[in-house]
């Protein structure tokens, strides 16, 4: 038996779907899971564009976005997520330039001399029944109609079509959270994508967002469910390759007891790995 979650953000309600094992390793004990190339570039060049917006909209210019991927870089090589990843001096050189040419790239989208910010990284909450959803917005602007329009980078290429109508699902869930936590819906959500230059547009209505409680509500019952029985089953599928927890998890002969224990030694930053496995 496992407490159930008080608040979660849309996007981990979403992951019970999809596995709920990895859903219980990662949101109810929440383990720690390794670091990635590609979750660090994404955090680097998210703070690159807060920095770069949290500047007076004159002197947003590719060269002070230079100086400010000088800036977010000290800040990422301290912090736990890069230790975490050890790069080597190569890999660190090359996260460096990818992100770089993601921000010059980026200028190449839109002028962000333009936008008038009235968030980044901003955090909003919403009550669904007894359930706290959280969610962060990347940038919250406000256009020269005076209408609301959320921004949301991608360090990646657009996705296929196909594809693309399951992420405008997903983020049609902001227009949800802005309508709830600030009494206006957004009258777009753009997704970003920096490596491709292409921004993929949508246009919540009342009709686009009005299943979303009915929906995140049914799944959050098989949630509580789940930690009121213990049975969160292994889903095996494509996502099983890049899943943290593979090694406690039953479909590759791991045991599951074991995940609360090993996974903080195994996925700790190296100093502390490293104090852990001497106590
Ligand atoms: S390896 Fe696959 S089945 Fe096992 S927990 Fe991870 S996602 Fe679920």
């Amino acid at each position: 038996m496992y407490a159930v979650p008080t608040s979660l953000s849309p996007s981990r309600v979403e992951s019970f779907t999809s596995c709920p094992l990895a859903f219980r390793f990662s949101s109810i004990e929440k383990l720690p899971e390794p670091a990635s190339i590609h979750t660090a570039k994404g955090t680097f060049v998210h703070r690159v564009l807060e920095l770069l917006f949290e500047a007076p909209a004159p002197e947003r210019t590719p060269s002070l976005a230079l100086t400010l991927v000088a800036q977010a870089w000290s800040e990422i090589t301290a912090s736990d997520e890069y230790l975490m990843l050890g790069p080597s001096t190569e890999e660190a050189e090359a996260l460096l330039a990818d992100a770089t040419r993601l921000v010059e790239k980026y200028f190449t989208i839109e002028d962000p001399t333009t936008i008038t910010p009235e968030g980044l990284e901003l955090r909003l909450e919403a009550d669904m029944g007894s359930l706290r959803l959280r969610g962060i917005i990347d940038r919250l602007e406000r256009t020269a109609s005076g209408e609301l329009v959320v921004t949301d980078y991608k360090t990646g290429r657009a996705p296929s079509a196909s594809y693309e109508q399951r992420r405008l699902g997903g983020v049609h869930f902001y227009a949800w959270l802005c309508e709830q936590a600030l009494g206006e819906r957004p009258v777009e959500i753009r997704l970003m994508y920096l490596a491709s230059g292409e921004t993929i547009t949508a246009y919540p209505s009342e009709q686009s967002i009005r299943f979303l409680p009915k929906r995140t509500g049914a799944v959050f019952q098989a949630i509580e469910k789940a930690c009121l029985t213990g049975d969160f089953r292994p889903q095996p599928s494509g996502l099983c390759g890049s899943c943290a927890f593979r090694r406690w998890c039953p479909e590759f002969g791991g045991d599951p007891s074991l995940a609360a224990a090993e996974a903080p030694v195994v996925y700790a930053v190296p100093e502390r790995r490293s104090a852990a496995e001497q106590a």
